[in-house]
C-alpha cells in the first residue's frame, strides 16, 4: 500500500486496517514468509515535518533460541515517526523513516518497524 504522504498529512488521514506484510528475505527468526498486523495510524504535520503514528499489534512466529522451536510472539507497538525525504538533511533528534519517494509504502515501513521491536535474541523458555 502506498499513498502521498504530504497530502496525506495535510488531510490528517486516519489508517485503520488489518494489513498482510510479506516477508520474502530470509530472515533467522521469521519463520513464516507473511504475518498480518492489525494497524491504526494517523497522519499529520507536527511542528511543520511530516509525522506518522499509530499502534501495530499481531502475532508473529519467531524461532526461539534455547529450543529452535517455533513460538508466537505478541508485538504491541507505538510508533511516532517523522517522515523525512533524506538522509542528508539534518536529522531529527526524534525517531524518523526515510522516504525516497513522494510514495509512502506503508507495509515497508511497518515491516521495518517489527523488525526494529522483536527480540534480538527471541527466547520463549529459560534453559536449566
Ligand atoms: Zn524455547
Amino acid at each position: 500500500m502506498k499513498l502521498d504522504y504530504l497530502k496525506a498529512c495535510k488531510h490528517q488521514y486516519e489508517l485503520d486496517r488489518h494489513m498482510v506484510i510479506r516477508y520474502d528475505e530470509s530472515h533467522p527468526f521469521i519463520t513464516e514468509g507473511a504475518y498480518s498486523l492489525d494497524v491504526q495510524a494517523s497522519f499529520s504535520f507536527m511542528n511543520q515535518c511530516a509525522t506518522i503514528q499509530g499502534t501495530m499489534q499481531g502475532s508473529i512466529k519467531l524461532i526461539c533460541q534455547n529450543c529452535l522451536q517455533t513460538f508466537v510472539y505478541e508485538l504491541k507497538h507505538s510508533f511516532a515517526l517523522k517522515l523525512i525525504r533524506t538522509s542528508t538533511q539534518p536529522l531529527p533528534k526524534t525517531a524518523y523513516y526515510v522516504c525516497t519517494d513522494k510514495y509512502l509504502d506503508i507495509s515497508q515501513l511497518l515491516k521495518e518497524e517489527v523488525l526494529l521491536n522483536i527480540p534480538s535474541i527471541p527466547k520463549h523458555c529459560i534453559l536449566q
